[in-house]
């Protein structure tokens, strides 16, 4: 191991204010800025791996707690022994006493960051260390607005990014004929009785999923829903780790499964999770956010799993996490799909100056 002993792991809260005039509404609210926070692990023989752990709507709360109790956890053990990493910042902070879903997404962006490392030290691009093969990815277009807006102007915001290959796309109308899948998210705002009066008129459109119509732990709900639609019901990007998809899997009503490597425990958690889904036969369309770092890891990770479907691709306007923090995570072709990077791990540049030049801005993202 020796030249691959942990020295250091550092976390970058930083945030960008979303002008108003590209601010959407949600459900949750208006958007008045973006956060991410970035996690660097550094090594004895000077190879560094960058990874992200998912803001948690406190991006200032989840970069102390990796450059405080994670780091003394973490350093001085052996960058290649990712899995006992891990188990050890499992079982110190996740298994026991530990912010539970705070302590997950910490851990995620250090697990990005080690697999990133060993990548650079082995000489391989990510989705070979993982197993996996250069094949296209189908890509669909995230972030549509995602907001309350008339069915014509989603449509024509939606078009252009049909004309450029994709074949799905998150929406709710049908402008572009039967060739295109859509698909629909709810940001957890619906209730039963609207998931009731929704879902057989989803169904009408052919609409390919219903995302997260509910909070990630309202299990009930979820299970009632699964009766009122054939459509299936798509849920993991607030889920964490293989035991809380575990009984989302034996509860048999959530069917696709979105799983976030900056959240659920980084990609060794997502690996068992592909797994634990492939023996019941159930695909992963993992969630991405929120900077090129998970994007480009996540394409490797579905380019190395046998159950893998959709890149969520992000096509929201001017977000510098993908644009200017990292070189270029993807480009989508002409039919829509996408490939891993070639570069060593995780395959992205990044830029320091702009941590520097982008610290984080406290208080909610939503108003
Ligand atoms: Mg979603």
């Amino acid at each position: 191991m020796s030249g691959l002993r942990i020295t250091d792991v550092r976390a970058y809260p930083t945030s960008f204010p979303v002008d108003p005039k590209d601010s959407v509404t949600l459900g949750i609210g208006r958007a008045v800025k973006r956060d991410a926070v970035i996690v660097k692990v550094s090594t004895a023989d000077g190879v560094t791996g960058w990874g992200e752990a998912h803001h948690g709507r406190c991006p200032g709360a989840v970069a102390h707690l990796v450059n405080t109790t994670m780091k003394q956890l973490v350093v001085g053990q052996d960058a290649n022994d990712i899995t006992g990493v891990w188990k050890k910042v499992y079982d110190k902070q996740l298994a026991s006493h530990g912010m539970g879903a705070g302590a997950c997404l910490a851990l995620s962006g250090i697990d990005m960051a080690l697999w990133d490392i060993r990548g650079k030290a082995l000489k391989l691009p990510l989705y070979k260390l993982l197993g996996g093969r250069s094949k296209p990815i189908p890509a669909y277009a995230g972030g549509v607005s995602l907001g309350y807006q008339d069915s014509k102007s989603l449509a024509e915001e939606a078009r252009p990014h049909v004309q450029a290959g994709y074949k799905a796309i998150k929406m709710v109308r049908k402008t572009f004929g039967d060739e295109l899948v859509i698909l629909t998210d709810a940001n957890t705002g619906y209730t039963v009785a609207n998931a009731r009066a929704a879902m057989p008129a989803l169904d009408e459109l052919d609409v390919g999923w219903l995302e997260e119509p509910f909070p990630a732990h309202d299990y009930m709900s979820y299970r009632e829903a699964a009766r009122y639609g054939r459509l299936p019901l798509a849920a993991g990007e607030n889920h964490y780790t293989r035991f809380e998809f575990n009984r989302v899997i034996e509860d048999g009503a959530i069917t696709i499964l979105q799983p976030d490597l900056s959240k659920t425990g980084g990609i060794t958690e997502a690996l068992r999770i592909a797994a634990l889904a492939s023996s019941w036969k159930l695909p992963i369309h993992p969630h991405t956010s929120m900077t090129g770092l998970n994007m480009a890891a996540t394409i490797h990770f579905l380019a190395a799993i046998e159950n893998g479907g959709y890149f969520e691709a992000d096509i929201s306007k001017n977000n510098l996490f993908r644009d200017k923090l990292v070189s270029t995570p993807y480009k989508t072709d002409k039919d829509g799909n996408v490939l891993p990077l070639e570069g060593h791990g995780i395959g992205l540049e990044l830029d320091e100056d702009f941590l520097q030049a982008h610290p984080v801005i406290e208080g909610p993202a939503y108003v």
